[in-house]
Order: structure tokens, then sequence, then C-alpha cells
């Protein structure tokens, strides 16, 4: 893509309104905007890298089994009605409308309800069974604090996936899948060495939930660390006797900051008994079928990555979900630069490598660096009449201070390219 037709541009100062890191960095380097507070739009720099980390996660859960669809947003009142979820004094972030004969309708908020209700139409044998159902879609929540940017807003994409097993015994096997699962996304996404599984309050059905937690002082939760052992407990839950039970020391455990990045939640029969999802077992007998789900959300991820990843120049994005792999940077009005910065673009394209091309003749050097620093993409190419006449392309990580000017076949190792 080349950056004189982007129809973003960089910012100097973000708005005044705004006090989280992750909002302030990806607002002025053009990755989202602000409607309202809590509410953000995706713009083509913030949409790559949302799709590449729906796609990581889109990866792993179909390794696990996982079928993708995407259920409506609107939803009927009598879904929630059975499990008293439709209350307000129970779920107290619903945005309700009504249709034109006032039919009352909610937002969806999360979708336990609405799809227990619809695999009522799939599910009546064991041999039905397991199933496990995701979806990337859109929750609207009417949050009452929105002061973290992109990690906690009133409409936003998740990624959830609900399981549908025989029994508890099914259900345990798929849930210990899925934690692997989870860790294997956090990695990717570059915050496995932040991110601890928590134990969580578990609701009326298990002892615990397990939340993914990722250490950052932009976090609203209180975790308890114990690191060798790489696992935590929440603040809600934590007191000598779960301790004890978890076989955790209070010495070992260090209080920390941080986001709920993912969590992973046993349902037992409590939608399936309310809402009649039901199977035949091989016996012949008639059972609830036993759930969970499991959430994570991957625009509040890419908060907690620029939290987290950023230093006093900018985002520094992980390679696996940056939304360039190059930023290609042609300095200089000079004829020669321009057709070896065009050529060098040509030959990345037609590598497969995706290079955001500085194209821009009207913006000085010092501009183009600070806004690919602002912008964050993992190596930095430089063309200019210096570099060519040093012999070729100078050549950086974002993570570095100083680059080297390399030859093209330099260039492509660097990158890892074949030629
Ligand atoms: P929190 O305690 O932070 O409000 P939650 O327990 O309400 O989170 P879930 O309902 O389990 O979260 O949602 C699953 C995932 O969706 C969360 O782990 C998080 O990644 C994401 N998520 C939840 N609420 C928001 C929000 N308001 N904005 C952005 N992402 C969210
Ligand atoms: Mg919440």
């Amino acid at each position: 893509m080349k950056q004189s037709q982007l129809f973003t541009k960089t910012k100097k100062e973000s708005p005044a309104d705004e006090i989280s890191l992750n909002a302030e960095l990806l607002i002025r380097a053009g990755f989202i905007n602000k409607e309202m507070a809590g509410v953000y739009s995706y713009l083509p720099l913030g949409l790559r890298v949302l799709k590449n980390i729906e796609n990581i996660i889109r990866e792993e859960m179909n390794a696990i089994g996982g079928q993708e669809i995407i259920l409506s947003s609107l939803q009927e009142k009598s879904t929630w009605e059975p499990t008293n979820q439709w209350d307000d004094s129970q779920v107290d972030v619903w945005f309700k409308t009504k249709l034109k004969n006032d039919t009352e309708l909610g937002l969806a908020v999360t979708h336990e309800a609405a799809i227990t209700k619809m695999m009522k139409g799939f599910i009546n044998s064991y041999r039905d069974l397991p199933k496990f159902v995701y979806q990337f879609q859109t929750k609207f929540r009417n949050e009452v604090r929105a002061k973290s940017g992109i990690m906690r807003v009133r409409e936003f994409v998740m990624k959830d996936l609900y399981s549908f097993c025989k029994d508890e015994e099914e259900h345990n096997a798929f849930y210990e899948r899925s934690k692997e699962a989870y860790k294997n996304i956090f990695k990717r996404i570059g915050i496995g060495h932040l991110t601890y599984i928590t134990f969580a309050s578990g609701g009326m059905f298990s002892k615990f939930s397990h939340e993914f937690q990722t250490i950052t002082g932009a976090g609203e939760d209180i975790i308890y660390v114990d690191e060798n052992k790489g696992i935590a407990v929440n603040k809600e839950v934590y007191n000598d006797e779960v301790l004890t039970s978890l076989g955790l020391k209070k010495e070992d455990m260090v209080e920390n900051k941080a986001v709920e990045v993912g969590n992973i939640f046993t349902l037992s029969t409590r939608f399936s008994d309310a809402l009649g999802l039901k199977f035949k077992t091989e016996e012949g007998d008639e059972k609830s079928v036993f759930m969970g789900s499991y959430g994570i959300g991957p625009g509040r991820l890419m908060g907690t990555v620029v939290e987290v990843l950023s230093d006093s120049k900018g985002i520094i994005w992980p390679e696996n979900i940056a939304p360039f792999k190059v930023h290609l940077l042609m300095l200089g009005g000079d004829e020669n630069v321009k057709i070896e910065a065009s050529k060098l673009y040509e030959e990345l394209n037609a590598k497969n490598i995706e290079v955001l091309f500085d194209d821009r003749v009207d913006v000085n050097a010092g501009e183009k660096f600070a806004d690919s620093d602002l912008i964050g993409i993992p190596y930095r190419i430089v063309v200019s009449k210096r570099s060519l006449a040093d012999g070729g392309f100078e050549i950086k990580k974002r993570i570095e201070d100083t680059g080297k000017i390399v030859n093209i076949d330099e260039l492509f190792e660097f990158l890892g390219i074949q030629k």
C-alpha cells in the first residue's frame, strides 16, 4: 500500500479527552477513530491488525474443532427470560430497543442463551455431541466506565465459542484443550510472557472460571501471581482457603494490575436446563447438554499490545499482528531514489511481503521517521540518495536504534525471503 494514497494521516496531538495510552497512540497513528466515549471505528491500518489477531484466534479455534458462524445482534426478550438475564438488575449493561409494534428487543450483550436456543434445532442425540461453535460477532454493552481506550468499549467484536458436550468428563477434556489454544493465541500475538492463567470466580456451577490476565498498569483488575508456577489468582477469590486448595503459598504471590484478555467458563446445564436443550443418551434417557463458554476480545487484545509494547516514540507491533511487515521510506525528491524505491516496492510485493510504502513527496525525512516510529511496523527500510551512494538500502528493526546499509541480497536475507 502506498502511504500517499492512505486517507488517514498521523496526528501530533490526540483528542484532549483521551486519557489512555492505547487510544492516544492508535488515534495519533491513524489506526482508530473516536466516535464518542467508549465507541471507536477501525481505520485501514487498525483493521489490518484486528484481522491479523482474528485470524490467529480463528486458526486456534479451528484446530480444536471449532465451527464458525455469526449469530444475530438483535435478540428477543424471550430468549433471555428463562435464565432471568433480561432483568436489568441481573445484567446491568443492556442496550434495549423496540420494534414498531412495541415488541422488546435487546442488542446482544453475549450469546449463551441465543445459541442454546438455536442448537435445539440441531442437537437431539448423543451422536450429535460434542459440538464446538464460535463466532466473531459484535456485542453491545452499556459499560459505566469507558476510560481505557479500546480495552473497554460499548460496542466490540468478541470471539465467543460455546461447547456442547454429553457430560462433565467430555466437557473437561475440551476445557483443557481450550486452555492450550488460548495459551497459543496469546503467545502468537506477542503477550504470552505477560499473560497468566488466573483462577477467578466461577459463578454457580463450578468452583472457578479461568481468566487470562495480562500484566499492565492499564488493567482494571488486581491479580496475585506465582511466577514460578505461572499461574495467578484474581483478587475477587483471593483468600487463604483458595490458596490452600490450589497448592499456592501467600509468600510466593505477587500483586499486579492486569487486564482480562480472555476468559473460559463452565456453564454446566444452566442454559440447557432453562431453555430445554436436551439429547437422548445411548441408553435412551433424556439429558441436558453440558455447556461451556470461551471469550476473547480481539480489540481489547490490540489495545493491550499497545499498552505493553510501545515506547516513547510510538507503537511496536509484534510481527505476527503488524499491519505491514515492512515500512519502506523514500527520502528526498531525487529521480534515482524514486526509481530504486519503487523498484524495491514492486520486488517486495512480488515476494508477497506486506509493505507500506511511504512515497509521499511533500513530507520531510524527520517527519517520515517520526511517523514510522509512531505507526510501529517491525522493519524499516530507507531509500535515500545517501543510502544508494553507500551501496543500497538502510534497514533496521523498529526496536533497534540504528540501521545498517545492505544490498538487495542482504536485504532479502534480513527479511527471511528466498531470492
Ligand atoms: P470485564 O470483567 O473486563 O468487564 P467480562 O468478564 O465482562 O470482562 P466477558 O463477558 O467474559 O468479559 O467477555 C469475554 C472477553 O471479551 C473478555 O475477556 C474481554 O477480552 C472482552 N471484553 C469484555 N468486555 C469488553 C469491553 N467492554 N470492551 C472490549 N472488550 C471486552
Ligand atoms: Mg464486563
